[in-house]
């Protein structure tokens, strides 16, 4: 294929939403035999909402919930965006937050109306603070595909509270379209894995959960060790694993980061791009050779 043909190629691909970073990211397209995903904002729409609210102290709700939501504010984390808007929605006024910190793929943290609390994964608390009871309700809403978050508070479990976040339109298919490709496909997610086996079932492709961030760019460098492999995520804590793969590949939705470090990215948020660059590449490496 002529750099004409190439170029020709990748201007059909961006009109449908498909970015490929030049000729080289598409060369490196044609040896992947493995994609991986980010779970949440990447298989899924990445805007879940608030399913259940657990209190767990005698604090009132609305309390709790303005509390949780002056911690979040500062997070771009599709939960943290969730818990915000719910407390939008209710009309409440959020406290000012200090020493805000996110704790990247286990929750956030800060001090506000003078009281210290940490928003995080149930998996990645101290044993011993959460009850036998309240492990089992936590347990309870996972196996319903809940992603489940403890706001504690000066140390003290005060509520659960749950979310849910439904899958991409196209996923499904998306990931049909791959597997007739040949391509393997695996779903890297730092949630529960009770959640993250609802979701992998649905899709029926395989999965890895309770990865923190560095877990991510292990388990790329591990498969990549065998075959080139891709990862797909929206660079909310998964743009190491991204640059630690053969191919990074943005969702158009992600961060500013992700887009400018990725090889190739899905402009229109469509999965199904991710078969479309595949077949380019080996078209252009067919005409190449
Ligand atoms: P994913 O792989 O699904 O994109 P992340 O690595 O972003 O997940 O986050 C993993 C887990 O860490 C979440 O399921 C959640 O329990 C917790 N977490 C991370 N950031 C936040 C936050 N801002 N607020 C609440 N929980 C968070
Ligand atoms: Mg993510």
């Amino acid at each position: 294929s002529t750099p004409a043909a190439i170029t020709s190629g990748l201007a059909t691909a961006s009109r449908r939403g498909v970015l490929i970073k030049g000729g080289a990211a598409l060369e490196s397209l044609n040896a992947i035999r493995t994609l991986a995903f980010d779970k949440t904002g990447t298989l899924t729409e990445g805007r879940p909402q608030v399913t259940a609210w657990v209190p767990l102290i005698e604090e009132s709700e609305s309390s709790l919930l303005a509390k949780a939501a002056a911690v979040e504010s500062g997070s771009s984390h599709p939960l943290a965006k969730a818990i915000v808007a719910l407390a939008a929605e209710r009309g409440l006024a959020l406290a000012p937050a200090t020493a805000q910190k996110a704790l990247a793929g286990s929750g956030v943290e800060a001090v506000v109306a003078g009281h210290k609390l940490l928003i995080s994964a149930p998996g990645r608390i101290e044993a011993g603070v959460l009850s036998a009871d309240c492990v089992r309700q936590i347990t309870s809403l996972e196996d319903k595909g809940n992603t489940v978050v403890v706001l504690l508070q000066d140390g003290v479990p005060a509520c659960l509270i749950a979310l849910r976040d439904k899958l991409r339109e196209d996923a499904l298919q998306a990931v049909a379209e791959l597997k007739a490709l040949n391509i393997q496909t695996v779903m890297l997610t730092g949630d529960n894995p009770r959640a993250a086996a609802a979701i992998a079932s649905e899709l029926g492709i395989a999965f890895r959960a309770g990865l923190l961030p560095a877990d991510k760019v292990a388990a790329i460098g591990e498969l990549n060790r065998t075959q080139p492999v891709a990862m797909v995520g929206d660079g909310i804590n998964d743009a190491p694993a991204m640059k630690a793969a053969t191919v990074g590949i943005a969702m158009g939705s992600g961060s500013d980061v992700a887009l400018e470090t990725a090889d190739a990215a899905l402009t229109h948020n469509r999965l199904g791009g991710l078969a479309l660059m595949l077949r380019l590449s080996r078209a252009t490496h067919a005409n190449i050779r």
